[in-house]
């Protein structure tokens, strides 16, 4: 059987915008997350409802992806951060 690395997540700063953001590895992919925790669960819906990801920071660190089966999971209700999303372009 194939386990794909977690990573605990890391203080980094977007190369883009310069926001303070989280990076891990999580199942092998890298993951990028805005820093802050969406504030309420009502912020995490509408994340969702806007088609960004979110994951959750598990107690050692690591983040973890949000599935449709995971959202009531007592372990990834608390610190959920939203997919890092850019809004500042590139300038050339
Ligand atoms: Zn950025």
């Amino acid at each position: 059987m194939t386990h794909f690395a977690s990573t605990a997540a890391q203080l980094d700063a977007c190369r883009r915008c310069a926001m303070p953001i989280l990076v891990a590895l999580d199942e092998g992919i890298v993951v990028r997350v805005d820093l802050l925790p969406l504030a309420s669960i009502g912020a995490q819906v509408e994340a969702l409802a806007a088609g960004i990801p979110t994951y959750a920071r598990l107690h050692d660190g690591q983040l973890a992806y949000r599935c449709s089966t995971r959202l009531s999971d007592p372990r990834m209700t608390e610190r959920v951060h939203a997919r890092h999303a850019c809004t500042t372009r590139r300038t050339a």
